[in-house]
């Protein structure tokens, strides 16, 4: 066994995963090394919402006050049908006045917080991997400008397609959840303070307020995999497939003039047997990438982040740590990615007949039982 005192560490990937870790790993006195692909921190996406239990991470960094700053409190949230009729809500004014904030903000704002968190930290934009050779104990890395370091420990925090992963595991299959989606921001709306998700037929539209009078919104269209007309969709062609649904929807949609206002993917889960291997590991989506309809994908990296930092605190040989790593997030990690699969299924239903019943089964639950579900995932330890 190899304990090292003070660990060489590369983290691969400067988006909220690896920026949280870089940042839990700085206020415990390590140093790590940060490498990025894009050539400016430019993170794509547009608002987020960070749950309870990504803000109580945030809370421990001492960033809270400068993420509220920039976003909003997550006010109340409600799920209605795509007319704007409520079929399901939630307190969370209660709910955060008892368990602590939840907050929607700008993926850009988001980014910036965390970047100032990890002043540090060695931070090299527009740098990625040319090679990694893994050895029992160290990892020789060549970076994509041609220089090499050796490492004790390798984290691939570098997303759903993640460059770390192919060379430790080589290709992944991608799960398609059946479903695609777009995401923009429009401003001048500060009237909007409601979270709102309308669940249509084969199609929702995700309504929420960020702050400063600006309001993200994501909307998810039932299609084949890599369907090129959704890749390339005209406005029109947009507006025609959501332009039935009602409250905000139509100014929102009034302010979408380009295509290239839309950000467009397909939502894909990974689903692997190992996360590590030996001193390299993966955190986030890079491990576990699932489709977001709890809201707790970036949760879900923030909190592996928060684990991993406290065993390496703790200390020990870096294929051991890793290995614990796994094993306490992994649980957890799946249920929240199997209810959110299971949730996207429902959401998306299309006949007619299926929304009728979905919707009318759901105004009939009481909200009590949704609020219970989301208190499972927040009072679990992590
Ligand atoms: C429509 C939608 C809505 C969502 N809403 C929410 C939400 O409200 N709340 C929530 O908690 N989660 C949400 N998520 C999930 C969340 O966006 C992701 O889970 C989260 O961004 C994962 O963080 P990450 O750091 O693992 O990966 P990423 O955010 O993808 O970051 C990876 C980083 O690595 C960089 N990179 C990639 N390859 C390389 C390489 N080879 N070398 C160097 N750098 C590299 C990328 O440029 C990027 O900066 C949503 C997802 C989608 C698709």
């Amino acid at each position: 066994m190899t304990v090292v005192q003070s660990p060489r560490i590369l983290i691969v990937g400067g988006g909220i995963g690896g920026l949280t870790l870089g940042a839990q790993l700085a206020q415990r006195g390590f140093h790590a090394h940060i490498v990025e692909k894009t050539p400016q921190w430019a993170p794509t996406g547009a608002g987020i919402i960070l749950g309870i239990n990504a803000m109580r991470i945030m809370e421990n960094l001492g960033i809270t006050d400068a993420l509220l700053e920039r976003g909003m409190l997550a006010g109340d949230t409600a799920i209605t049908d795509s007319r704007g009729r409520i079929l399901s809500s939630i307190n969370m004014t209660a709910l955060s006045k008892e368990l602590g904030p939840s907050i929607s903000i700008h993926r850009a704002d988001l980014h910036d917080v965390l970047v100032t968190a990890n002043a540090s930290n060695t931070l090299r934009l527009d740098t990625t991997l040319r090679d990694l050779l893994q050895g029992k104990d160290e990892t020789n890395v060549t970076f994509s400008d041609g220089s090499t370091s050796t490492y004790d420990l390798v984290i691939g925090a570098d997303g759903l397609r993640s460059q770390v992963r192919d060379m430790i595991f080589g290709t992944t299959k991608y799960h398609y959840s059946g479903y695609t989606c777009w995401r923009f921001v429009v401003e001048g709306m500060p009237h909007i303070k409601r979270v709102q998700e309308m669940w249509g037929r084969g199609r929702r539209v995700g309504v929420v307020p960020i702050g400063g009078g600006k309001v993200y919104s994501f909307t998810t269209l039932n299609t084949s995999q890599g369907n090129p007309e959704m890749k390339n969709i005209s406005v029109e062609k947009y507006k025609s497939i959501f332009g039935h649904f009602e409250g905000h929807v139509p100014e929102m949609l009034s302010q979408i003039t380009e295509p290239t206002q839309l950000i467009h993917n397909d939502l894909e889960e990974i689903r692997l047997p190992s996360w590590t291997h030996g001193p390299i590991g993966l955190l986030g989506d890079a491990a576990h990438a699932m489709t977001p309809n709890m809201g707790q994908g970036a949760a879900m990296a923030i909190e592996d982040a928060f684990v991993l930092a406290e065993l390496l605190e703790a200390g020990g040989d870096m294929s051991k740590i890793l290995t614990a790593y796994e094993a306490r997030r992994r649980p957890r990690v799946t249920w929240v990615q199997q209810q959110s699969w299971r949730i996207g299924k429902v959401a998306q239903w299309e006949s007619a007949v299926g929304c009728a019943v979905r919707n009318l089964a759901m105004k009939c639950t009481p909200d009590k039982v949704s609020e219970t579900s989301l208190r499972k995932l927040l009072v679990q330890s992590i």
